[in-house]
């Protein structure tokens, strides 16, 4: 399939950059950091527990009390929150109703429930005294087999060092045995079904183009 494109026309009606300013914008931005006349701002997202960088960007997150280390709070709502409420503390002081427009803020794109939201969170990391609460009623599901799959990869070196399951399931005891956790459980109702105790799993893992088939005998009789 022959592909092509020119670089060079506007990118949108709303974008009339093209392409290639875009490339050029980039390229200019990662010669100045290389030539240290311009730095970086790390902010803290899932993809930080991947990379090498994480530690000392954590440390410097942490002495800058930044706002990504709020939980969902990332580096787009923390850019555009920064003006006015620059820390973790900033929020959790701060006197929301002066910040509020109807049911927008002072920030472009955070609704003033959500920033709410975020100062319930900023206390929780800033007031030594505050407490878990929850914020609605919930359930948690029961099943008589429960499989708990843990991975832990480094895409960097591109391997899987660790891999694994803890099995748990009910018993005519009612009784969690199997895993680390024996609890009284009591919404057992007996032994489980034959045709529902899995003896062998299969998957397969992916890392970059290449893929490892693992099998998993299981304990279940
Ligand atoms: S740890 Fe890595 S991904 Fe996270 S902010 Fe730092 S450089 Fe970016």
């Amino acid at each position: 399939m022959k592909f092509c494109t020119n670089l060079t026309v506007p990118q949108g009606p709303r974008n009339p950059d093209s392409l290639w300013d875009f490339y050029k914008q980039c390229l200019d931005q990662v010669r100045a950091i290389i030539s240290q006349t311009e730095s970086t701002r790390p902010a803290l997202a899932s993809d930080c527990k991947l990379c090498h960088w994480r530690s000392t960007c954590k440390r410097q997150l942490k002495n800058e009390d930044d706002l990504s280390l709020i939980f969902e709070l990332g580096r787009a709502k923390r850019d555009v929150m920064i003006s006015e409420l620059a820390t973790v503390k900033a929020l959790s002081n701060a006197d929301i109703d002066n910040l509020s427009r109807g049911e927008k803020t002072v920030s472009p794109r955070i609704g003033i429930n959500n920033l709410r939201k975020f100062q319930n969170r900023a206390r929780l990391l800033t007031e030594p005294s505050a407490n878990p609460s929850i914020t609605r009623p919930f359930e948690l599901p029961t099943s008589e087999i429960e499989l708990f799959f843990d991975i832990e990869t480094d895409p960097m070196r591109d391997i899987c060092y660790l891999h694994g399951f803890v099995e748990r399931r009910l018993t005519i005891k009612g009784r969690i045995v199997t895993g680390k956790t024996i609890d009284p459980n009591p919404l057992a109702k007996g032994s489980l079904p034959e045709n529902k105790v899995p003896r062998r799993l299969r998957i397969k893992i992916f890392h970059g183009n290449r893929s490892i088939a693992y099998t998993y005998e299981t304990s279940f009789q």
